[in-house]
């Protein structure tokens, strides 16, 4: 052990950016371009992050298809995060939208285009004109393949600009000094095994979410929550782990995402009767209504016998109407996907769909700069010197209790060049890197040498399972304080059992074994805050739907959790009303 700690070679880099998804190559490439020495980190290939999943668009109010503004973007967002979300940060990134779509077009992404040569706008969930009234094109897309568009848009412009990719590393943990500022990462050469320490004058976390910590999840097997598991375990909070929000088209029994942006193209949800049972739970919106309220209104009718199938557990979503064409034009991903995970072609027959888990509103705390923030012992919140968080392991908070579809792309291109601009700002260049503490790796090293020389009898896949299907069960659509309180008592004893686990041949460790086991220490963290956040908040807001508390309670939630891993201890913050220049929208009920 002692030979690994001295051994392990050190590079230097104005920052390290850890993720290589749209948030950290946005990042990036602010911070390449103005020429600092800029390394990323990613467990896999740069054009194979979660990003290029992303299928429907990006919400900007360019106005091309009908009239849009800023400010309806603003209310949407805000009531679709249930009043949640804060309102400085909500008022900036709308208002950022638009240049952040233009400055793409510019970097040469293949949008579609409308007949007048201008962005291409579909429909999404919860999208509206004058403050609700009707629904609004805003999403622009690249067919239904726009994050695989945006990050080889971003990925060539970020090698142009001599951006050092580190592809197939894992970063294990954070580096911080006395002081607690943070100064790089200790990261693994996933093919090697071999350690590095990534120094650097500004880190950030543009990790990506935890989907995997559940069982059935539109999410990539590498969206295993390793920035909220680094950051917890140096000691940072996680902000409002317990919303998580439930697509409503994921394909039954495969999980794989049917984007929005079929029901934009004007795809309708039906029941075993054939009936078009949105219009019942929300007469304006009706399909397109927020994920959350869709997702439960598709619950209540399985709920109530009026599911499809032998088990009468999905529900049908049915875009023979749009015709062949269109389809082929706009949706080709969608045509594949239900050939390939659902045996239908989609021009003559539904999808069979069910709610399934897909995005992560809590992460990392942070300012609307990007940079990491913590409670500083006073009532006050301090920023963590030398790190920021951005995208979907961050919480910034735009999407608060449920996001709205094409806000999280939004979210990567606006936080993620805001944190390259606060950066540029400091005028790194100029300074020296501060010393970095003799024992700076030894905790990252530490873990390494547990999982190595453990003589534990645990599997990692058999406790990554139970995680994912405990969280699956206690954890859902709809909570009860019963269902939580047994789940955590489960995630609690799963993290017990994760201790334990060690590889069985000891001389032939596969390097893949040992980069899922040591995942397997960030699904804990991001399960434990998940799901103790969640048993404390007694309301229902946005995605957190709890049977016992069916209401939402403004005067006691209007706060943002904070779960510490330490003492497994919760704190709260208030939710940021005031917006930067314009009026505070109250919360009012919602409905659609
Ligand atoms: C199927 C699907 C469709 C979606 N469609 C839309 C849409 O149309 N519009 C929209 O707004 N949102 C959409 N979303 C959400 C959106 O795509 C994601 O929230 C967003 O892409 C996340 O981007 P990111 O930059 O935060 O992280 P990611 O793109 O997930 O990238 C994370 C990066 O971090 C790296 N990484 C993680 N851990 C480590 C580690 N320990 N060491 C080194 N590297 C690490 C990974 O290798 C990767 O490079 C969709 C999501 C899904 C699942």
């Amino acid at each position: 052990m002692a030979a690994i700690k001295t051994a392990i070679p050190t590079r230097r880099f104005d920052a390290v950016i850890v993720g290589a998804g749209g948030s950290g190559m946005r990042a990036s490439l602010q911070l390449a371009e103005a020429g600092l020495n800029v390394a990323v980190l990613s467990k896999v290939f740069p054009t194979r992050s979660h990003t290029v999943a992303a299928q429907g668009g990006i919400g900007a109010s360019l106005g091309n298809m009908s009239e849009d503004d800023w400010y309806w973007h603003m209310f949407d967002t805000v009531k679709g995060s249930d009043y949640l979300g804060d309102q400085d940060a909500i008022e900036f990134m709308c208002r950022e939208a638009p240049k952040v779509v233009y400055e793409l077009e510019h970097f040469g992404m293949p949008f579609d285009r409308n007949p007048d040569g201008t962005i291409y706008q579909r429909p999404f969930g919860g999208h509206t004109a004058n403050f609700g009234e009707k629904p609004v094109q805003r999403a622009c897309a690249a067919a239904d393949r726009t994050g695989h568009a945006l990050l080889h848009t971003l990925y060539q412009r970020n090698v142009r600009a001599r951006t050092h990719f580190f592809v197939e590393w894992m970063a294990l943990d954070l580096i911080r000094d006395a002081d607690g500022d943070v100064l790089g990462v200790v990261a693994l050469e996933m093919e090697t095994g071999e350690c590095m320490i990534l120094e650097a004058k500004t880190t950030i976390f543009a990790t990506g979410g935890a989907g995997r910590i559940f069982a059935a999840s539109t999410n990539a097997f590498i969206n295993t929550g390793d920035g909220m598991g680094m950051a917890a375990r140096a000691g940072l909070p996680l902000q409002d782990m317990e919303f998580w929000q439930f697509h409503p088209t994921g394909v039954a029994g495969a999980g794989v995402l049917i984007t929005e942006g079929v029901r934009g193209e004007g795809g309708i949800l039906i029941n075993a009767n054939g009936e078009r049972f949105m219009e019942r739970y929300a007469p304006t919106l009706k399909d397109l209504a927020p994920r959350d309220f869709v997702s439960r209104s598709m619950d209540q009718e399985i709920k109530e016998g009026r599911g499809v199938g032998p088990n009468k557990d999905h529900v049908l979503l049915d875009l023979r109407h749009i015709g062949a064409d269109t389809i082929q034009k706009r949706l080709p991903s969608i045509l594949e996907i239900g050939h390939k995970f659902a045996n239908v072609d989609a021009t003559k027959e539904p999808i069979p769909v069910v709610p399934t888990i897909h995005y992560q509103m809590g992460g990392i705390p942070t300012n609307i700069n990007g940079q990491v923030v913590a409670p500083a012992g006073d009532g006050s919140q301090k920023v963590v010197n030398g790190l920021y968080a951005i995208g979907e392991c961050a919480c910034v908070s735009v999407h608060g209790a449920n996001r709205l579809g094409t806000n999280s792309l939004l979210d990567l291109l606006v936080f993620g060049r805001a944190a390259g601009n606060h950066i540029i700002s400091q005028n790194l260049r100029a300074r020296s890197h501060k010393a970095l503490p003799a024992s700076g790796a030894d905790f990252a090293l530490d873990r390494l040498n547990r999982l190595e020389t453990s003589t534990g009898s645990e599997k990692v896949q058999h406790v990554a399972n139970d995680i994912r299907s405990s969280m699956q069960k206690h954890c859902g659509v709809f909570r009860t304080d019963a269902l939580l309180q047994e789940g955590v008592r489960e995630i609690m004893k799963l993290d017990e059992r994760r201790k334990h686990v060690s590889f069985k041949d000891k001389s032939k460790v596969f390097n893949t074994a040992r980069v899922e086991a040591l995942e397997l220490d960030n699904l804990i963290e991001t399960a434990k805050a998940t799901i103790c956040s969640a048993v404390a908040r007694k309301e229902s807001r946005g995605a957190h739907a709890h049977s016992d508390f069916p209401n939402r309670d403004d005067e006691n939630w209007m706060r943002h959790t904070l779960w510490f891993s330490e003492g497994n201890r919760l704190d709260y913050k208030p939710v940021v009303t005031k917006p930067l220049t314009v009026e505070t929208f109250k919360p009012k009920a919602r409905t659609f």
